[in-house]
């Protein structure tokens, strides 16, 4: 039992407990995911076969991840675990069962943008304000009633949604779930929260269903249990009820997830719904230093729903947490990129050590900027997909057709691209002609003269006659080869190619790119199945750090906090802490958005293992406009006595005149030493307007006379002043003496180098 060996005893208590519902819900960098690793090495290793135990995880990477280490112990018999998020776990059971609901086995899966152009399609049927009735509102609200189990005929039925839609002049939504439910349905998709509301369908009405997969999956395990919604309480809840083998492990202080829908009474709902539930405490944290986990604590402190939880870090104490104020967003991404690189030089780490988190995405803007000027390396987790480029829908938009050739939003999107001389008009007329005659488009598409019209209905049928010959060549062709076929043949490869502008060569890259991943898939050795069908079935699912090619590259990551969840790096800055930024405006209106918000601010600190900074700009460009910024109520809730403020920056000569001012700088009242509203407020007009130079060297005074001195003593790591650029740090020397040259990273400045023998400098 020598793996069980790097547990602690209450870790090791809830390994060995593999029978009976198991819940441990514990604080941030406890152990909670180790052990659900170890608890599946430790099933197999006692004897359970692999096919029987199901994990439910947050992202793919996370199980990717734990099947590594799993592997380490058990070896390949790991390739065996059912493994993986919610979603894609059940599309795959779905590729099984979902004829059994009237749906193709190909079913297609839509994705939010495929699902937002259906409702937009409907809104234009019905004739709908657009405004009152925007397509995210509709798809929110729709894909909040799946997440509850409310289908389209208990949503017409229910007279409280009824009440609240007619409250606000959305009659109509009852009605735009039921075309849309009818739409999707026709076309052969489910959307992403189909994946799970179908999958209850099915274990609910189909007993045969239920009952296999109860007997398959002996053992559950469940991750981040906090952020699961009420239509995944109820899979977990179904499967697990024969055998009750079900460990479900989370932390209610990062439940991040509320607003799309997840709920903390799962939580609850499962003591209720296990009275013999064994419970276990995980109280010390192994990855954090003790200042960060005490920040973190004091944080979450100020949170009035939480479950008590008592954390502690036996890790060295560590440096205090840095809090950096700089005066414009871009400032904020140069004082955020020089520290990277500071650090990086002097203490030997490497750039995957390092990440950055924001509360939302625009703000990468100014970090990736900042971090392209130094020459760093970076990677940006959880952006737009690979997938979900134009180029690489459209061609898997005809594979989509190929195999699914009901897929109404494939077809609208490659049916006259390239040009074949069909309309807008004509495209309306085929899904018109399917609603009428209640068929599918593709039975329209196939019998054009039957519901088109002469000129229409000729090159109709010429496209329905090669998605035809797309079928035949992808059943008798490999992935690859059938791939490259439709590519050639649709007439999408030469588009491409004709485009010689940067951009068109861009795409035709992509293009090449796919085709690429395609062969490599089919030249697996892992798994049986190589067609492009098969290549094609989770696609919609797959993220851009899925398709990540070379996952231990050394980048430094940039992430938002919802997307770091889980994750751990050594050194973390979590940026743009100001109030309406971070918390968002959205979240002021109630406490409990606002709590919301602060466990998210929980979820950021607590990434990190080693050193935490944490900064704010007091200026901000947003929608095109220079906005002042204050600092976020979050700062001021911190205990001072963990925190060292970095106030050197100095504005921006090139900022507007009005933010160059001190006296229109936030800073805070260090003298106070006490918590409290003011900390962090703004200082009192100066009775003499500050003028302030811009960050020039000018500025330092120096503490001494300067004469080129006697620097022969200097070594790397050393801290200078240098007569004008200030104080700074040596982060290289290379060179022979006399000629000497130095690499400082200067606070005010940045990095410089000098040649020793003419600097004016001194070691302090
Ligand atoms: P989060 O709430 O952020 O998801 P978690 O509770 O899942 O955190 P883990 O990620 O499992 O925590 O563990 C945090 C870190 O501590 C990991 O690097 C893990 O390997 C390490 N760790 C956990 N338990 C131990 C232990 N008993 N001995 C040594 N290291 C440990
Ligand atoms: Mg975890």
């Amino acid at each position: 039992m020598d793996y069980l060996e790097g547990l602690n005893p209450q870790q090791r208590a809830a390994v060995l407990q593999t029978k009976g519902p198991v819940m441990i819900i514990a604080g941030a960098g406890s152990g909670k995911t180790r052990v659900i690793t170890y608890r599946v090495a430790h099933l197999i290793r006692s004897g359970v076969d692999a096919f029987n135990i199901l994990i439910l995880t947050f992202t793919n990477k996370a199980a990717r991840e734990m099947r590594e280490r799993i592997t380490k112990v058990v070896g390949d018999e790991a390739k065996n675990l059912w493994m993986g998020t919610f979603h894609s776990v059940f599309a795959k059971l779905l590729r099984v069962e979902a004829d059994k609901l009237g749906y193709p086995n190909n079913f297609t899966i839509y994705d939010t943008d495929d699902s937002k152009s259906v409702i937009r399609a409907i809104l234009k049927e019905m004739n709908l304000d657009d405004k009152l009735y925007n397509a995210n509102f509709v798809y929110n609200r729709i894909s909040s009633a799946k997440n509850n189990l409310i289908s389209w005929q208990e949503y017409q039925q229910n007279e409280q949604i009824q009440a609240d839609d007619f409250s606000t002049g959305r009659g109509q939504m009852g009605k735009i779930y039921e075309t849309y439910a009818q739409r999707c349905y026709r076309a052969g998709a489910m959307d992403f929260d189909d994946l799970l509301f179908k999958t209850n369908e099915l274990l609910k009405n189909h007993a045969e269903v239920l009952y296999k997969y109860q007997n398959k999956f002996k053992y559950l395990m469940v991750d981040e249990y906090q952020d699961t919604n009420f239509s995944q309480y109820l899979i977990v809840k179904r499967l697990a009820a024969i055998n009750e083998n079900i460990c479900v492990v989370g932390d209610d202080a990062q439940s991040i997830y509320a607003f799309r829908g997840a709920n903390i009474q799962n939580i609850l709902n499962f003591e209720k719904d296990y009275p013999d539930l064994k419970v276990f405490k995980l109280e010390q944290n192994y990855r954090s230093t003790q200042n960060i986990v005490k920040v973190a604590n004091s944080i979450i402190a100020n949170n009035k729903e939480q479950l008590k939880k008592n954390v502690f870090s036996e890790n060295e104490t560590g440096d205090k947490i840095k809090v950096m104020r700089a005066f414009s967003d871009n400032e904020e991404g140069k004082m955020v990129a020089e520290g990277i690189l500071q650090d990086r030089t002097t203490k030997g780490m490497k750039w995957n050590d390092f990440a950055i988190l924001y509360r939302t995405n625009a703000q990468s803007r100014s970090m990736e900027e900042a971090l392209r000027k130094l020459n760093i390396p970076y990677k940006i987790y959880g952006g737009l997909s690979f997938y979900q480029r134009k180029e690489i829908k459209d061609l898997i938009a005809y594979f989509r057709l190929t195999f699914n050739p009901a897929d109404e939003e494939a077809l609208k999107r490659v049916i006259n691209y390239p040009k074949r001389g069909i309309g807008d008009t004509t495209i309306d007329k085929i899904i018109l002609s399917a609603d009428q005659h209640g068929v599918t488009t593709w039975d329209v598409v196939t019998n054009p003269s039957k519901y088109l019209d002469g000129r229409s209905a000729t090159s109709v049928g010429t496209f329905g006659t090669m998605i035809q010959s797309f079928q035949v060549i992808a059943k008798n062709l490999p992935a690859y080869d059938a791939a490259m076929h439709i590519a050639q043949h649709s007439g999408l490869l030469k588009d491409l190619y004709e485009d010689k502008s940067v951009e068109g060569l861009n795409r035709y890259e992509n293009i090449q790119e796919l085709l690429n991943g395609i062969k490599e898939f089919s030249e697996r050795e892992d798994i049986e199945e190589k067609g492009l069908d098969v290549f094609m079935q989770d696609v919609a699912l797959l993220t851009n750090d899925d398709n990540d090619k070379n996952p231990n590259a050394e980048t430094v990551s940039l992430m938002t906090i919802h997307a770091s969840k889980g994750l751990e790096f050594k050194q973390v800055n979590v940026v743009g802490l100001e109030e309406n930024l971070f918390p968002s405006q959205m979240s002021l209106n109630s406490r409990t958005d606002l709590e919301e918000e602060r466990r998210l601010f929980y979820v950021a600190v607590t990434r990190a293992e080693s050193k935490l900074t944490i900064s704010y700009a007091t200026s901000r460009f947003k929608f095109g406009t220079l906005i002042s910024c204050e600092p976020s109520r979050f700062l001021d809730e911190i205990d001072p006595q963990y925190l060292e403020l970095d106030f050197t920056a100095r504005p921006a000569a090139s900022a507007n005149p009005f933010f160059n001012d001190e006296r229109t700088a936030w800073t805070r009242n260090t003298n106070s030493g006490t918590k409290g509203p003011d900390s962090f407020s703004k200082p009192k007009p100066a009775s003499q307007p500050v003028k302030t130079t811009s960050i020039l060297a000018k500025a330092h005074v120096p503490s001494a006379n300067f004469a080129p001195s006697d620097t022969s003593k200097l070594q790397t790591g050393m801290e200078v002043e240098h007569e004008r650029f200030g104080y700074g740090k040596v982060i290289n020397l290379e060179g022979s003496a006399p000629d000497i040259k130095a690499t400082i990273f200067f606070k005010e400045i940045g990095q410089k180098q000098l040649l020793l023998k003419f600097a004016k400098l001194r070691i302090v």
